[in-house]
């Protein structure tokens, strides 16, 4: 395949792996773009920035592929040293930049200076039209179906991905809901050039998360997510678990409640220990409406090979429609 996402990314397919926060390691990062796509490290997954040297490094040792880092800024319980994680990956080598959560424009001239590639991930075509403006290379959009923080304007994917289109004139890669070459011809067709998928690439072989929530997503429909922080105007898509429904609960409150009240449910420290112990109701899992889609735990490879040709066929099938 090619467009200009690949050759913007030097990848061979248009297939970006989410910057999912506790997942993004090096050995799911090398197992995407050892695949063809581009696989992404996240930055705040590693404790400090030299730890984030050292996972590159790892994960260089991993692939001879592009892979990029992911650099969100969200609100969080402590803030941590955003520059410094950025100058390490800069001094490292990386040239893909993801970044997401508030505008990049702070980091837009360092990471031209290092001769690196901004790719800016942002909820709204408002957003995406400044950033572009800003000076990035390429902006990623989530749908409202995506996992994570989706943001506060409610748009699904279907509109989101061709409002942007209509109105970005840099490379648009659509993000949210998307785990099928059904779902990336979909893309395509509304004038993406190329998806990012989180969700899916959870539940792969690579993956470095317990085989528990694996197969919690396999089992999951689409209406298995939750969403939290609504009023906190910090809306977060979750798996419905345990954790979630209580989070709800205590958000509908009379009265209504303050982030103080879900603090110690919500912490990242607990979602990362369910994520390794696999105990699914003991913390924030962060998943997607694709989940009504996911049917198996393939290894990156395979899911890409399959994405890329089950897209091929799509396309060819839209084709058939109009030649009689
Ligand atoms: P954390 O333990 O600092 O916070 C847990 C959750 O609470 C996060 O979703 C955070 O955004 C939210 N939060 C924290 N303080 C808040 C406040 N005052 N008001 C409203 N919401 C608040 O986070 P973590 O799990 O250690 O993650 C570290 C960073 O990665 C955070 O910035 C977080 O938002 C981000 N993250 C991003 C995604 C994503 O979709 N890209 C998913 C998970 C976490």
């Amino acid at each position: 395949m090619r467009t200009r996402v690949t050759d913007l990314l030097g990848i061979s397919y248009p297939i970006i792996q989410g910057g999912m926060q506790w997942v993004g390691r090096a050995e799911l990062a090398s197992a995407v773009s050892n695949a063809g796509g581009l696989g992404i490290l996240t930055a705040l997954t590693q404790p400090d920035p030299d730890a984030l040297r050292a996972e590159i490094a790892r994960c260089r040792a991993m692939t001879d592929k592009p892979f990029g880092v992911n650099l969100t800024i969200l609100p969080t319980t402590s803030p941590p040293p955003y520059e410094d994680y950025l100058e390490a990956a800069l001094d490292s080598g990386i040239r893909v930049i993801e970044t997401a959560g508030r505008s990049p424009r702070e980091f837009i001239t360092r990471i031209k200076d290092a001769g690196g590639v901004i790719v800016h991930k942002c909820t709204a075509v408002r957003h995406a039209v400044s950033a572009e403006r800003a000076g990035v290379d390429a902006i990623s959009i989530d749908g409202f179906e995506a996992a994570g923080h989706p943001g506060e304007d409610g748009i699904g994917g279907l509109i989101l991905f061709a409002a942007a289109a209509g109105q970005v004139r840099i490379p648009l890669i659509a993000s949210g809901g998307i785990g099928t070459g059904q779902g990336m011809a979909a893309a395509l067709m509304l004038g993406a050039e190329g998806i990012n998928m989180g969700t899916r690439f959870c539940a792969t072989q690579e993956a470095p998360i317990h085989d528990n929530i694996k197969q919690a997503m396999v089992d999951a429909s689409e209406r298995d997510t939750n969403l939290i922080f609504r009023p906190f105007r910090n809306t977060g898509r979750v798996l419905k678990n345990g954790v979630s429904d209580e989070v709800i609960r205590i958000e509908r409150r009379p009265g209504g409640a303050e982030f103080e009240d879900v603090r110690s449910l919500v912490s990242g420290a607990r979602g990362k220990a369910a994520l390794t112990s696999g105990k699914i109701d003991d913390g924030l899992v962060w998943a997607s409406q694709v989940m009504g889609l996911i049917e198996d735990i393939p290894s990156c490879r395979e899911l890409i090979d399959r994405i890329v040709r089950d897209c091929r066929k799509a396309i060819d099938r839209g084709q058939a429609a109009f030649s009689g």
